[in-house]
């Protein structure tokens, strides 16, 4: 196994932008990859090891050698996790048996009518549960669902968490932005206010929940919030230095959230290119982003790697009165959202 470089904490891998849903959040579906412009699985030989490898799409499950990636993967971290629709249930868990030890998220961007309407996807709830249920039969552990929160399914973020937890599955949360990557710019939050109310009411159940795991949900969750509201990130970006996005080209960039390149992998060592000149001006550009996203893939890491920073605002709040933590939350909303009313309806430029 090669030697893992600059701390490099976690790698996401996109193996391709052919997709079978048809997101109205997201564009990838219109601007599939080509499979012959898709990187050999061969080149991920090159990259050194490292903690945890999120793959993603498009869908993964299109991607012909994704066992042969998979294979790869494995030999350079103890922990993989494939994002998917769910979709293609025979196929996912065909791939499931083969592969015990990986980690499944499915998106579920709410119940049947939202989920299916936002992704484009006739049956897409029956499938992604049916994906995971059957998962879970088969004894998998890590394995849960996100939703991706938009002015269109709000009121599905609460009930969604309630059938994670009823399922003892994995719950993540996102909300709607606008990236390259998506090659969509015009994504926004319809209410503002009702959004952040929301994630607010998910907060604090999972602060006054019995579990340490999601003692730190509620952080990243208070995360979202402060997002929503425009500010600056709780925790500064380290995308491009402690992490990196490899996308379906063979391209390494410091994240798939900007489009800058760090190198090509398909020609370049990775050693090359992490040690490279263009590395380190793409990393004082992330230094200076003003996007401010908030994603699990940017921060759930770093969570870990700063671990004080989220272990200190639990203290802070865990263990105030209900009525405290609403009116230090709720202080934070009315912020935000008297900015946001401004505008009325703010685009979220991510
Ligand atoms: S804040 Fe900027 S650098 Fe960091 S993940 Fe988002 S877009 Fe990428």
């Amino acid at each position: 196994m090669a030697k893992n470089i600059n701390n490099i904490i976690f790698g996401i891998i996109g193996v391709t932008y052919r997709c079978n849903a048809k997101c109205v959040m997201c564009n990838i579906w219109k601007h599939p990859t080509k499979k012959d412009v898709e990187f050999p699985s061969r080149i991920l030989e090159k990259l050194p090891n490292i903690p945890v490898f999120n793959v993603t799409g498009g869908e993964p499950f299109l991607k012909e050698d994704l066992q042969d990636i998979i294979d790869i993967l494995k030999n350079k971290s103890e922990r993989i996790v494939i994002s998917t629709n769910g979709f293609l249930t025979d196929k996912i868990l065909r791939f499931a048996d083969k592969n015990k030890n990986i980690g499944i998220r499915v998106s579920i961007e709410g119940f049947p009518a939202a989920n299916d309407k936002l992704r484009g996807l006739k049956n897409g709830f029956d499938k992604g549960l049916r994906t995971l249920i059957e998962l879970k039969n088969m004894g998998f552990k890590d394995i849960g669902f996100g939703i991706t929160v938009s002015g269109e399914n709000t009121k599905d973020l609460l009930p969604l968490y309630n059938l994670a937890t009823y399922l003892d599955l994995e719950f993540a949360t996102a909300i709607v932005h606008n990236t390259y990557y998506f090659k969509k710019f015009d994504n926004v939050i319809s209410n503002k206010e009702a959004v952040a109310n929301e994630f607010k009411k998910l907060l604090y159940k999972l602060l006054k929940s019995k579990s340490v795991k999601n003692w730190f949900r509620a952080y990243f969750n208070y995360g979202i919030i402060n997002f929503i509201a425009g500010k600056p990130r709780l925790l500064p970006c380290e995308m491009g230095s402690s992490s990196f996005y490899l996308d379906p080209y063979g391209i390494i960039r410091p994240c798939n959230g900007r489009d800058e390149i760090m190198g090509n992998l398909n020609v370049q060592s990775f050693e090359e290119i992490w040690h490279s000149k263009k590395a380190a001006e793409v990393r004082e550009l992330v230094k200076n982003c003003d996007k401010n996203c908030w994603m699990i893939g940017s921060v759930g890491e770093l969570m870990k790697k700063k671990i004080f920073v989220p272990i200190n605002w639990i203290i802070r709040n865990k263990f105030l009165k209900k009525r405290d933590t609403e009116r230090i939350i709720g202080s934070l909303i009315h912020n935000e959202t008297r900015a946001g009313a401004e505008s009325k309806v703010a685009s979220i430029e991510n």
